[in-house]
């Protein structure tokens, strides 16, 4: 497939040193205006500019060198054109490493609470003050200008994976339309723009999309409408059916809203470079912390006095400083600290999975770490996924 190169806000290099008919994993460097991002790679939600109870510091400490932030959110609360006159979201939020803004599409539909979408866009109310917004994919392109994060993406019209072929099918055609005008009223020349697939799990409508999206200009490909309420029977025919249409077309695949750890590695290995979720951070504050193999529940009174810490030789800031029994502690005296620590741990460890993943892709043997990645990962979450919007 033959996509037309725009200009170059960023680039994509895929490293991996020879292609593997054992795996479609790809080791990849996306060069963004405020720096680099090696793939396969995970983006924390910093859902209203901030990842919930971190600070940048500790933001960066677990690792992570791209954030994804909601333009819907933003729009809403404190408003674009605030963030714009404050010097716009890196300098609102004090990141300076790249940021990936959302199209929106996703809470609109997800979480505003009602919306007309019509074929020039979809009007809302806002689930925040009731009041009436309307985004078209032009409006929905110049936020995301005015945000000014390293990545925009195309407005879409996502639906769940279990809707009937009808919606999918009528929803899948408005995304190709606004993916056009997207693209035509994208202006800014230090952004780059990436567009959605979607076309739910209907084969032929995935095919079209996948087709439609890919002949775009876009600088990257989002894979929309999955990590919903699909089996993962389906996300993996659905997966290989876009990943081998997209074949060896050079610009970075993007599948929105899978988080679990065994999840991540089954998309990695399905030739997926970039992943975005809230459950690592929302499970954490809930108190669930991951560990090899599994996951700990820190409001279990067994750890009162447990003097270990969440994981031995994990290097975030939970780990370095404090006991299962003082986390313990913070959560059941509902101290805030226990937010931040908990999320430290489940970041760090989702960021350093897939480090790992990156290091065995370098070293050509991921399909032979792949038992012991997937020991590590332990269950899949699957069902944890659904309900992303926070
Ligand atoms: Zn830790």
């Amino acid at each position: 497939m033959n996509a037309v190169v725009r200009r170059a806000p960023s680039s994509f290099e895929i490293l991996t040193p020879s292609p593997d008919d054992r795996t479609r994993a790809r080791l990849g460097r996306l060069t963004l205006p405020h720096g680099v991002v090696e793939t396969p790679q995970f983006m924390p939600v910093g859902t209203n500019a901030t990842v919930k109870a971190l600070d940048p510091d500790d933001i960066a400490a677990t690792g992570a060198t791209i954030i994804l932030a909601n333009t819907y959110h933003l729009y809403l609360r404190p408003g674009h054109q605030r963030i714009e006159r404050l010097g716009g979201l890196h300098r609102f939020m004090a990141w300076d490493r790249p940021i990936l803004t959302d199209s929106g599409g996703f809470q609109v539909v997800s979480l505003a609470d009602s919306r007309k979408v019509d074929d020039d866009g979809a009007t809302f109310r806002s689930h925040i003050d009731g009041s009436i917004h309307r985004l078209t994919p032009e409006s929905a392109v110049a936020i995301q200008e005015a945000l000014g994060a390293d990545v925009a993406v195309a407005f879409d019209h996502p639906v769940y994976p279990s809707s009937e072929r009808s919606v999918v099918e009528d929803a899948t055609e408005r995304t190709h339309r606004w993916a056009e005008r997207s693209v035509a009223a994208h202006r800014r020349e230090d952004q780059a723009l990436f567009g959605v697939i979607q076309g739910g799990l209907e084969p032929d409508l995935r095919e079209r999309s996948t087709r439609f999206i890919a002949g775009l200009p876009f600088d990257g490909i989002n894979i929309g409408g999955l990590a919903g309420d699909e089996t993962k029977v389906q996300r993996r025919e659905t997966l290989d059916l876009v990943v081998g249409l997209l074949a060896d077309d050079p610009r970075p695949r993007y599948l929105m809203g899978l988080g679990s750890p065994a999840d991540l590695l089954d998309a990695v290995e399905q030739g997926i470079d970039l992943f975005d979720s809230v459950l690592p951070s929302r499970v954490a504050r809930t108190g669930q912390v991951w560990i090899p193999g599994g996951k700990l529940n820190m409001r279990r009174s067994a750890l009162l006095d447990d003097p270990a810490p969440i994981e031995d030789g994990c290097p975030c800031l939970a780990c370095r400083r404090f006991s299962r029994a003082y986390i313990a502690h913070l959560f059941r005296a509902r101290e805030l600290l226990a937010y931040r620590l908990a999320t430290c741990h489940n970041l760090t460890f989702t960021l350093d999975f897939m480090a790992r993943i990156r290091t065995a892709l370098a070293a050509g043997n991921l399909p032979e770490s792949r038992a012991e990645l997937r020991l590590r990962a332990g269950r899949s979450t699957l069902g944890e996924a659904a309900g992303e919007p926070e």
